[in-house]
């Protein structure tokens, strides 16, 4: 035990750190020994009857800590939540066919902003409007950073200093300070709004608007459902108010779902290219929600709409990045052909799998574990539900197939922070006192890693319990 903390250069003369050297670039290595000595001190500095480890006890610290900051900070997890939209986890997984789009476009130059053809200078929003055009029946489209600002953007051009008239069942929270009425006073919009809580009919928009007013404004409720006794009006009607009164219907369709998942059992979420004929003038929505896309924003809708959208100086502020449009372009197309994209778009495969192929697949990762697993590691199947998650299908409920793991002698609560703080951390979740992984959200190739995962919590999980 050492009474006082050493200096930063005795530590490393010490012949317990002489294994350090090596193995570390210098500057890393003093960064390491400075951050260590310095938690200790304050470790000390609070708490008098704390002891200062001796030497080896040091150097492993050293050690630790040099681990901790080769490892980056944001990796891989395994998403065994069944949540297939999960926003903390990333949302949507892109499709193998993007990633040599995504090298492409990130290790050299390209026509990001460059007519090949007339050899001028072009638009990166060229990219995929004629895309969005096509698979939505729009005229004209734009895809920016994400679909907040797409709003925000779209607000700004079309509504500032006048007012925008919505639904007092549509004033939603998204998450992340996303909130209706903050964004309308952020892009300079004045928000009217009508209707109740649970009910909002035509003939309130009728009679809320003025010569100031701007646009009629409808927004998905994508996380929350109101039941019973409610009303709203769909954009047909909006569509017919907004002809008499000679203005624009605009829909913050939230998720944006690009093919008709009813047959798949998910029913209630027309596509882009539904609400766009039934009368909806401009519509936004998320690139990596139901898309399965890259995080992006996309307008699409009137081109006479999109035009002063298009000249808006925030646009600059919200452009979309190359790799996301190289990432984006690749999905999209993915879409001319529905079967592909069902197949190749992870988030639209793990939404679409068959209860029934998933209750296989529980069977053979219950027996392929089992043979190679420790002793101490229980696989059960379990039947359960996922749900759709990043606000989509709130009430939804997806037959699927769980399987709990279980470690001898350890909590659920035990298994639970064990994998999560693995190398390649497994999120899961606990219900029932069980931890439970649903195998809808994850892929047949992820498989060999989570088996690793398992086996080093097993083993770690053996240490703690001696
Ligand atoms: C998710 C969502 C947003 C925000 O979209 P991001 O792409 O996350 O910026 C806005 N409006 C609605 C209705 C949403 O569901």
């Amino acid at each position: 035990m050492l009474r006082a903390l050493p200096k930063v250069d005795r530590v490393l003369e010490w012949p317990e750190s002489a294994g350090l050297s090596p193995l570390h670039p210098r500057p890393e290595l003093l960064a390491a020994v400075r951050e260590t000595l310095d938690n200790l001190r304050r470790r000390v500095a609070g708490d008098h009857s704390a002891e200062i480890p001796g030497r080896g006890g040091i150097v492993a610290l050293i050690t630790a800590e040099l681990e901790r900051r080769s490892s980056r900070s944001l990796r891989p997890v395994i998403n065994g939540t069944g949540v297939v939209v999960h926003t903390n986890l990333g949302r949507s997984p892109l499709a193998e066919q993007t990633e040599e789009a995504i090298r492409a476009a990130a290790a050299g130059y390209s026509n990001l902003e460059f007519d090949l053809e007339s050899g001028e200078r072009g638009t990166r929003y060229s990219h995929v409007e004629r895309l969005i055009c096509e698979l939505t029946g729009a005229e004209a489209a734009l895809a920016v950073n994400n679909n907040a600002a797409a709003v925000m953007l779209a607000l700004s051009a079309l509504a500032q200093g006048r007012e925008v008239i919505v639904s007092r069942g549509e004033l939603v929270e998204i998450g992340g300070s996303f909130r209706i009425p903050d964004v309308m006073r952020q892009s300079g919009a004045t928000l009217v709004e009508v209707g109740t809580t649970n009910r909002t009919h035509p003939r309130d928009y009728r009679a809320a608007l003025s010569a100031n007013t701007s646009l009629l404004l409808k927004v998905h409720t994508s996380n929350f459902a109101i039941v019973g006794f409610t009303a709203e009006a769909t954009i047909a009607q909006l569509a017919e108010v907004g002809r008499e009164a000679a203005l624009p219907v605009m829909l913050d369709a939230g998720s944006g779902c690009l093919i008709d998942l009813a047959p798949y059992g998910i029913d209630g979420e027309p596509t882009i290219g539904r609400y766009l004929a039934a009368g909806a003038d401009l519509v936004t929505f998320s690139g990596d929600k139901l898309l399965g896309g890259p995080q992006a924003g996309i307008i699409a809708g009137k081109r006479e709409l999109l035009e002063p959208i298009k000249r808006h100086p925030l646009l600059r502020a919200v452009r979309i990045d190359k790799l996301t449009l190289a990432a984006l372009e690749v999905t999209l197309r993915l879409y001319r052909d529905e079967r592909q994209a069902l197949a190749a778009i992870p988030t639209l495969r793990m939404l679409t799998a068959a209860p029934e192929a998933l209750s296989r697949r529980g069977d053979r990762i219950v027996r392929r574990f089992r043979r190679t697993l420790p002793p101490t590691v229980t696989l059960v199947k379990h039947k359960g539900e996922s749900s759709a998650g990043g606000g989509s299908f709130p009430l939804l409920q997806l037959p699927t197939t769980l399987i709990e793991v279980r470690v001898s002698g350890a909590s659920p609560q035990q298994i639970e922070t064990a994998l999560r703080r693995g190398a390649l951390p497994v999120v899961g979740r606990i219900n029932r006192d069980r931890f439970l992984l649903d195998i809808r959200t994850i892929s047949d190739h992820e498989l060999p890693a989570l088996f690793e995962s398992i086996r080093a919590a097993a083993t770690v999980l053996a240490k703690e319990d001696t």
